[in-house]
């Protein structure tokens, strides 16, 4: 708790440039970190620097912009390597983000790894991100899909979990944190039971990356993967690890450029990991800019981050709970900073439409998280998603917000 003293929440505010705006002539209160979070100035200066001073093709020229440029980008590798802490920088793959890191491993491991009969399990508080990869990976191979099931809170049940895993189950694939519920999974402890059945375990990592100190050494998995936008850095770009000896095993993805050793008609070689899995011209600023939030988070410090977030969720719920006719969804034991609730009688986008009237940036809809609304039997959820800069204050307007939506359409 003392960390959170130290926490200084204004001065890291100021290095958000879009935070001091206003919208409809309100002050911003932005509260949908988990759809994107915002970039801090030492982001939007890399891309600037990049492109006024730097920009030029990597890994392919002989002159001085492009070692400067590859020079970085390959510093951006090192500083997901230490972000999640894992063994080598070239078990670092540079993606479009958690959607399609998890698609490559889908397509390059799934296809040449599994037959008819095989399984793969994932749970039912998945996004759509890491349900539909499977499936379509179903449909080419004849492999099923198995669903761990949750509880009412959100919380996944994990001798159910237990129960699936058996010599058949070749792939767990699960969400760190849930983007509709906000509920923390036992990754460490479900990837040692699917250890035991001979399982590979990839992580979801999206939700989780950008507000937890993630390790996965000490998590035990295989693979996991994130998007830089979540994580404030640039759109379109992220990470997948995944351990050196299961990557090197892994045939490519993606044919092109860059990641082949040599090219004739008769016959091709690949590259080496990483190159082997980043065909054609990466999103070279972005990679860049990328590594700068990463290391900008790095500085602030995991410890005192999520000491704060939490308590601003506690502070949130307590808030939120208050309110009459206002019931939350996702209410495990152990969460992240995402509250999706619904409030009776009145549709989640009214109420959207009119706390953005406000200021107020929140998601409604079904966060890309279709089957989680049908278990809880809601259409939509109103969701707040908080980042370490927010505020009680803001949590304090999102409330007065809600009273408006109320007084508008009860
Ligand atoms: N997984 C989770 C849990 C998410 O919340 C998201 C995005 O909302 C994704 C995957 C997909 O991320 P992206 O759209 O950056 O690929």
């Amino acid at each position: 708790m003392t960390e959170v003293k130290t926490f200084d929440v204004q001065k890291l505010r100021a290095d958000f440039p879009i935070l001091a705006r206003e919208v409809h002539g309100k002050p911003l209160v932005y509260l949908d970190n988990g759809a994107s979070a915002q970039k801090p100035r030492c982001v939007i200066d890399s891309i600037r620097n990049t492109y006024e001073r730097e920009y030029a093709n990597v890994h392919r020229a002989a002159h001085e912009l492009s070692a400067i440029c590859t020079d970085k980008f390959e510093q951006a590798r090192r500083s997901v390597q230490r972000f999640l802490n894992a063994p080598e920088d070239r078990e670092v793959i540079f993606v479009r983000g958690t959607t399609e890191a998890i698609n490559l491993v889908a397509q390059a491991w799934g296809r040449s790894s599994l037959k008819a009969g095989d399984e793969i399990v994932i749970t039912a508080m998945e996004h759509h991100s890491n349900i539909v990869p499977w499936q379509m990976l179903c449909e080419q191979t004849g492999a099923k899909l198995r669903v761990a099931p949750m509880d009412q809170t959100g919380t996944l049940i994990f001798d159910e979990y237990l129960k699936l895993l058996n010599p058949r189950t070749r792939l767990v694939s699960v969400v760190h944190v849930s983007n509709a519920l906000g509920t923390i999974n036992p990754v460490k402890r479900m990837a040692a039971a699917a250890h035991q059945h001979g399982a590979l375990v990839l992580v979801d990592g999206a939700q989780a990356a950008p507000h937890m100190r993630i390790d996965v050494q000490d998590l035990g998995v295989d693979f996991y993967a994130f998007s830089g936008h979540k994580a404030f850095g640039p759109s379109g770009i992220g990470a997948l690890w995944g351990r050196a000896e299961v990557l090197e095993a892994m045939p490519p993805w993606h044919g092109g450029g860059e990641m082949i050793e040599s090219v004739s008609f008769a016959k091709t070689t690949y590259a080496k990991i990483p190159h082997k899995f980043e065909a054609g011209t990466p999103s070279i600023a972005d990679t860049i800019a990328m590594g700068v939030a990463l290391e900008y988070l790095m500085e602030i410090g995991f410890d005192a981050m999520q000491a704060y977030e939490h308590e601003l969720l506690e502070y949130a719920t307590a808030q939120l709970s208050a309110i009459e006719g206002l019931r939350i969804i996702g209410t495990s034991a152990d969460k992240a900073g995402v509250i999706s609730f619904v409030l009776e009688g009145i549709h989640a986008a009214d109420a959207g439409m009119i706390l953005d009237e406000q200021g107020i940036a929140v998601r409604v809809g079904q966060h890309c998280a279709e089957p989680v609304m049908d278990f809880f039997k809601v259409p939509a959820t109103i969701r707040a998603s908080f980042a370490f800069y927010n505020t009680r204050a803001e949590v304090d307007a999102l409330v007065k917000g809600i009273h408006k939506v109320k007084e508008l359409f009860a």
